[in-house]
């Protein structure tokens, strides 16, 4: 707790980040799985401070090792990262900083940490423990396997008195199970955190005019900074034009751009020389930046997994920050057609399903944060206040007669066809196979006639959500009645919908929610143009120097003196004294 504060900053632990800290300094093993943001890296970090020896951390990407390091220098730890971007004469000094027990943190790629070599020095050295970032990395079902990980399995084996802690914000349940397989955690205490991200905001627009859209919520010179994805590289490009155009910082990023104009990018964008990235899914891996405020998908992604990863990289640091997608159906069907020109089927139809799930969720109406947690096995009581269906809930009504009416349909065409049947019965369609099948004469045939095809598949969409129809057959889904179809039918049971978007929607000018910012404004710019002008002079992005919490705090408290600016969140003693005239200097001015 005492270094928790004077070396961090931080008043008090997140859950469940003491007991693992605590169980760690004990020497006990553990498994822990948080979400981004979460706070996974001062799980392992302030035990190696507690503990005697290094703390030995492995890390996939040097990026996310640099950021770390400087992290951790900025708050006056000894740490250092020991990779392939260090000249010989360096990796020396960092060799002979461990050996010489000078080191309290060493971050390290796995390839390097296995190598015979280096693992004879650390029979020498005294090691407080070893902590696995990005643990998912090991598994052949993660998203990200690294062959490189594998081998950290012998870790347990060979360094038997010495802690082990293993991190992911993996949810998939046999991943989880994997990592602890191997690297053998099976006696290690788990932690598992909820997926919820409650300071994301989840919103889901029409899209109409995209570009028009895009452009009225980026908003020009607020300065936020924000990703917006795209599903192609000429998508990328033409977007970030017309952002620019807009008078917005905007960049381009996507893998046909040469290495080193990319490597521009990312850091003009750690440094908060650009405001906002247009990328395609390329951009993200290895960038901790937790200040971004938004995240934008200006086309359907391809699946929910990615979606909910990709939305995870807006704040980081806990500010309320927006996740929104822009979706059409249009949309839809060009990304359902490119998946089916793939090769390879039985894949195509995973990915559909994938694809369909989106949709789902892009056309539901029910608590976004529900829908996606419920996606990743989590339970969520809804009506969580921070999504547009929690918002802004959509008008219900009393759907029993026309649910009455598909239900009838289902019944009558025997439960043996798709939505799309089922559709064309209801509004009467006159076409070959429904004359063949001799569906023209059922009584059902033309009895939902007063409404069009597009309600209809909503109504339906609605009843597969709530259960009162299922799916049966997952490459040809045909609808299935269900226990609670009889209760409807035979009376008794209304069913209450939301009542489904007209077709044709007015053009409605939604008005995007602006971001919030701390009630003095002007004085919070000061503080950021502060933080910028030291970090460029240190050659670290300003998050490094203070987070945007730690500036809030500043610009709404306005402490006059060392031990009030001390008290704000995220400023320790080390930072204290290297900044802390500057700022107290800037807010004495006011
Ligand atoms: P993760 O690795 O889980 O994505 P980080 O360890 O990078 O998350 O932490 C996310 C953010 O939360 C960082 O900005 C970090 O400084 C902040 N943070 C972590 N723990 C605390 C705490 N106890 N109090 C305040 N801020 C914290
Ligand atoms: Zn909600």
């Amino acid at each position: 707790m005492e270094t928790l504060e004077r070396v961090f900053g931080y008043k008090s632990f997140r859950h469940p980040q003491q007991e693992i800290i605590e169980g760690l300094i004990e020497g006990n093993d553990a498994f822990v799985l948080m979400p981004t943001g979460g706070g996974k890296s001062l799980c392992y970090q302030l035990p190696a401070l507690h503990r005697k020896g290094v703390g030995i951390v492995v890390s996939p990407l040097i990026s996310l090792m640099k950021d770390q390091v400087d992290a951790l220098r900025a708050n006056g730890v000894r740490a250092v990262a020991y990779n392939s971007a260090l000249s010989q004469s360096e990796s020396r000094e960092v060799l002979t900083a461990m050996t010489s027990g000078k080191l309290e943190l060493l971050y390290v790629a796995p390839e390097r940490l296995m190598q015979g070599a280096f693992l004879q020095k650390l029979d020498y050295v005294d090691i407080a423990l070893f902590a696995i970032d990005e643990a998912h990395c090991i598994s052949h079902w993660g998203h990200d396997f690294r062959p490189e990980y594998v081998t950290l399995g012998k870790l347990r084996e060979r360094f038997p008195k010495v802690p082990l802690i293993a991190l992911t914000a993996t949810a998939e349940p046999r991943t989880r199970i994997d990592i602890v397989e191997r690297l053998h955690l099976s006696e290690a205490r788990s932690y598992i955190s909820s997926f919820d991200r409650p300071n994301i905001r989840y919103t889901v627009l029409q899209k109409t005019n995209a570009a028009e859209q895009l452009a009225k919520y980026v908003g020009a010179g607020n300065g936020l900074a924000g990703i917006v994805y795209c599903s192609t590289r000429k998508r990328v490009e033409d977007v970030a034009g017309m952002l620019r155009r807009a008078g917005i910082s905007a960049e381009a990023y996507h893998a046909g751009m040469p290495d080193r104009d990319r490597k521009n990018v990312q850091e003009g964008f750690l440094r908060e020389d650009v405001d906002v990235i247009v990328a395609t899914v390329a951009f993200g891996m290895g960038i901790d930046k937790p200040n971004v405020r938004f995240v934008v998908h200006y086309d359907v992604p391809k699946h929910i997994e990615g979606y909910y990863q990709e939305t995870g990289r807006a704040g980081r640091d806990g500010l309320p920050s927006d996740a929104i997608l822009l979706f059409s159906v249009g949309d839809y069907i060009t990304a359902k057609r490119l998946v089916e020109t793939g090769e390879n089927r039985d894949r195509n139809a995973i990915e559909i399903k994938k694809l369909e799930a989106m949709k789902r969720f892009a056309e539901g109406f029910s608590c976004r944060r529900k829908q996606l947690l419920a996606y990743f096995g989590e339970e969520h009581s809804g009506n969580c206040g921070n999504c547009d269906t929690c918002l802004n809930p959509r008008e219900r009504y009393d759907a029993t007669e026309d649910v009455k009416t598909i239900l009838m349909c289902v019944y009558e065409t025997k439960q043996r066809y798709g939505a799309r049947l089922v559709v064309d019965v209801l509004v009467g369609a006159d076409t070959e196979k429904i004359r063949s099948a001799g569906f023209d004469l059922l009584p059902s045939h033309g009895k939902g006639a007063g409404q069009d095809s597009a309600y209809w598949d909503a109504v339906i969409n609605q009843l597969l959500d709530l259960g009162y129809l299922r799916k049966e057959n997952e490459k040809y889904p045909i609808l299935k009645l269900t226990a609670l179809t009889k209760d409807v039918l035979r009376g008794g049971n209304t069913v209450s919908l939301v009542r489904p978007a007209a077709p044709k929607p007015k053009r409605r000018r939604q008005r995007l929610r602006s971001i919030a910012r701390p009630a003095d404004r002007a004085l919070f710019e000061k503080l950021r143009a502060l933080r910028k002008r030291i970090a460029d002079e240190e050659g670290v992005p300003p998050y490094i120097v203070f987070g945007d919490a730690t500036l809030n705090e500043i610009a709404a408290r306005k402490p006059k003196d060392r031990g009030a600016l001390g008290a704000i969140s995220g400023v320790g003693t080390h930072k204290l004294q290297k900044y802390g005239e500057r700022f107290l200097n800037l807010i004495s001015q006011e």
